[in-house]
């Protein structure tokens, strides 16, 4: 999850690395109030999760609170790079000396984490890397023995800062360290990283990635979720704990593991060709378990896209044999009643295989028709998507 700069900020301030005093609001008269209270200079700055704010003109200084009313009329509402601002930073503006750039993330080629430091900070970084990448130090970091003051120390040399701002410089990137474990980053980025005339460092701007997997660990990173950026269903799915994932097409998709959920959206598309371009309308994989409420959960989640025309179920029985599975659906058909409104394409192989096909020939629910095999099953699935 990718957090906004003025939330990358507040896990700063927890971890004590130094930045600017600053709130985040979505209205203009509130940025001049914001102004007032700051009593100095202040920065209007554009909260979208986009780089190139300032380039854009989605940072401004503002000298007094009604400079500061002005900017943020002018910003609420900016288009940059296709993220319209909602929400405006305004933070102290503080002097600076020297711009710098500083990061952690998780170098994924090579199995470890890395910081990158450099003194040609301000600009973009990638440029510096293309143009100059002597000037830009990429440090492998060992996991175990993260980073301490000393190392931090030598990561702001190998970056070029000055001599004379090192042993300032070692405690502010030893802090992004920090922040960057204690809070299962995968990306802490800062740039600028300042120096201002009076030699303190601090970073005035932050981008910082959490890992997801790591959530559970973190129950108040859930007030960073984007709840009005994230798809409805998405939402739905989540608080079920579901694996789904929205996709445009039409024929709704449910299975178990992750591997035959995604060879199924290829069936499912491969057989949508014949007819007339149906595509699979979600990823959904409801895991090993397949219990009725599971299953009920899943389809509940389904049948809510609307531009759902059919459902196709492929499921293959393993620990969880093809009768439980079975007597799955058959209890979350029930379970949904009046709700379950659109047809249902069934393929069930595997452990117990005939039982499960006979209970559901039993049920004899009109709206399940029961596919043999994988193709067959997604090409039904297509056509009564089609038909609709
Ligand atoms: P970005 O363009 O999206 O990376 O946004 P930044 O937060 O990095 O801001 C862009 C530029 O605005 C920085 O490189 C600084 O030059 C300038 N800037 C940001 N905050 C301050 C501040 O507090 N004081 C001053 N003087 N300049 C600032
Ligand atoms: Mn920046």
């Amino acid at each position: 999850m990718d957090l906004f700069e003025y939330q990358a900020k507040e896990l700063f301030v927890k971890h004590g690395v130094p930045s600017s005093e600053g709130r985040v609001t979505d209205s203009a008269e509130e940025a001049r109030a914001i102004a007032t209270e700051i009593g100095k200079p202040v920065m209007i700055k554009s909260q979208v999760k986009v780089g190139g704010r300032g380039k854009a003109g989605g940072v401004k200084y503002a000298a007094t609170p009604d400079d500061a009313y002005e900017h943020a009329k002018n910003i609420l509402g900016l288009d940059i790079k296709g993220h319209i601002t909602k929400k405006i930073l305004v933070a102290e503006a503080k002097d600076i000396a020297a711009e710098y750039y500083i990061s952690f993330l998780l170098d994924r080629s090579n199995r470890t984490y890395m910081a990158m430091c450099s003194v040609e900070g301000g600009m973009e970084i990638e440029e510096v890397a293309v143009q100059k990448p002597e000037m830009l130090a990429k440090i492998p970091v060992d996991a175990v023995k993260g980073v301490d003051l000393a190392f931090a120390r030598s990561i702001a040399e190998q970056g070029h800062l000055p001599a004379d701002i090192l042993d300032a410089a070692a405690v502010t990137i030893q802090k992004l360290w920090e922040t960057f474990i204690g809070e299962d980053a995968t990306l802490v980025e800062v740039n600028p990283l300042v120096r201002t005339p009076d030699n303190e460092i601090l970073a005035l701007d932050g981008k910082v990635t959490l890992d997801e997997n790591a959530e559970f660990r973190h129950p108040q990173h859930l007030e960073f979720a984007d709840i009005d950026a994230t798809d409805p269903l998405e939402l739905k799915a989540k608080e079920h704990d579901l694996n789904y994932v929205k996709l445009d097409g039409e024929v709704g998709i449910i299975g178990n593991g992750a591997g035959l959920v995604m060879s199924t959206l290829d069936v499912v598309a491969y057989a949508g060709e014949n007819h007339g371009g149906v595509k699979p309308a979600n990823f959904l994989d409801i895991g090993g378990g397949a219990s009725a409420t599971v299953m009920a959960n899943g389809l509940n989640v389904i049948l809510g896209d609307a531009q759902v025309k059919s459902v196709f179920v492929n499921v293959f029985g393993g620990i969880t044999s093809c009768d439980a599975v079975a007597n799955g659906i058959v209890k979350a058909l029930e379970i949904l009643g009046d709700g379950a409104t659109k047809p249902l394409v069934v393929r069930l192989d595997g452990n117990n295989v005939e039982l499960g096909r006979k209970i559901l020939a039993d049920a004899n629910h009109p709206l399940v028709t029961i596919a043999q095999t994988m193709d067959e099953g997604a090409d039904k699935a297509a056509e009564l998507a089609a038909a609709k």
